[in-house]
């Protein structure tokens, strides 16, 4: 018999999946609400014109293609870092946070799983909420962390189940590890307010639970940096020592360079050094160093005021679009096809992302007879809907809801 004779077919990907359908079919209205990248008004692929004027620059100075160090490209990681705690971070100012170049958000994520696997002194599992971005559990998995879950997502109110959410918190057991999606939660675009923050943030504390931070938004959900990573900031001020994952995919739309950072704030200088010295421990043998261009494209922009500034607003273009996205959609829904349910969740989420609610069989008729693709789970990305196909959307989502 032939050696790999016993290796069984896996499944597909399930996002995958919906694009390679999407791409058989040949009806001129179809629609692609699967893909978790940023489209343009046209349906385009978009390069920020920051970045272009970044790899000009770059390209101009002729550098040189030496390794990385371990960690990553000095002058990125401290200026991604800032990005995310704030400038005026104290935690950044007492040299306490440990931090690391990753191969984007998924690289920073496994990182961080397989340094709690080593080195968690509790309780070796992790809670996600209910539901999470379906990556997070094999990436975990995989890092050798048991994963469990807390409630999230209310079907109910296609909102925050905040009771259900701090009771689970509350009754875990003392010191378990939880992730937390920093900002546009992936799937459902359901973020807590600032005031749930405070209160999740208070049973973390009481509980004292170790939070990790998955911020693979910054920007994206409201348009402004700043404001997106205020729960990170909050609870670090707060005196919470939380690990966070960074990603520059979707906020700079440096998707396929693979750029992102891994960071852990800790007490003090020398726990912040120990720490380092065993991230580089870890990554040494799984890529030895990363990956060179996105991370210099990242520090061109971030170091440079006029770059910087248009990076802003081009993010803030970003979100916005998005945001007046979901308004169409809602609209045309309840003000021109007169649809009689309740579609407010559609503009109270955030984020790439909008769980509709839509049940598998109305999934399933939308893809058949209206050729619009997205997952079982009725999430549909917005960044997928623009002003010419938004209305053809509604009447779609209307004749399967109705
Ligand atoms: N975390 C969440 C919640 C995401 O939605 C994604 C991307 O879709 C990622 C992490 C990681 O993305 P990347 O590895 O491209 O940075």
């Amino acid at each position: 018999v032939s050696t790999w004779a016993q290796v069984p077919q896996g499944p597909p990907d399930p996002i995958l999946g919906v694009t390679e359908a999407f791409r058989a079919d040949r009806d001129p209205c179809k629609m692609n609400l699967g893909v978790g990248a940023y489209r343009d008004n046209d349906g385009k692929p978009y390069v920020l014109s920051c970045v272009r004027k970044a790899e000009k620059r770059l390209l101009d100075k002729s550098m040189d293609k030496e390794y990385l160090g371990i960690t990553g490209h000095p002058g990125f990681v401290q200026r991604a870092s800032k990005l995310a705690y704030g400038a005026d971070s104290p935690a950044l100012a007492e040299s306490r946070v440990a931090a690391t170049q990753s191969i984007s958000g998924t690289g920073a994520l496994r990182i961080g799983g397989e340094f709690l696997s080593r080195y968690y002194p509790y309780a070796k599992k992790i809670y996600l909420p209910t539901p999470s971005w379906g990556n997070h559990t094999p990436i975990f998995r995989d890092s050798g962390l048991e994963v469990g879950q807390y409630r999230y997502f209310d079907k109910t109110t296609n909102g925050l189940n905040i009771d259900g959410m701090l009771e689970d918190l509350q009754n875990l057991p003392a010191n378990s590890i939880v992730l937390m999606h920093a900002c546009a939660h992936n799937p459902t675009g359901v973020d807590p307010t600032a005031e749930q923050w405070d209160q999740i943030s208070q049973v973390i504390k009481d509980r004292d639970h170790f939070c990790f931070f998955d911020m693979a938004y910054q920007g994206f959900a409201s348009g402004n940096v700043d404001r997106d990573a205020q729960a990170v900031r909050q609870f670090v001020s707060r005196g919470h020592y939380v690990a966070l994952s960074q990603s520059f995919a979707k906020n700079m739309g440096l998707y396929g360079e693979r750029v992102g950072t891994f960071s852990l704030v800790c007490q003090s200088t020398e726990e912040m050094k120990a720490v380092e010295s065993q991230l580089k421990i870890l990554i040494r043998p799984l890529y030895s160093n990363p990956p060179l261009n996105g991370a210099r494209i990242v520090n061109q922009v971030l170091s440079d005021s006029t770059l910087y500034s248009e990076w802003l607003s081009e993010v803030k273009g970003m979100a916005d679009r998005i945001i007046s996205m979901r308004t169409a959609l809602k609209d045309h829904l309840v003000n021109d096809f007169g649809s009689q349910h309740n579609w407010d969740h559609i503009t109270n989420q955030i984020g790439m992302f909008c769980y509709t609610g839509l049940k598998p069989d109305q999934v399933e008729k939308l893809t058949k007879e209206h050729h619009v693709y997205l997952t079982k789970d009725g999430r549909i990305s917005i960044a997928g809907i623009s002003s010419r196909n938004v209305e053809y959307l509604a009447q779609s989502i209307h004749a399967v809801t109705k």
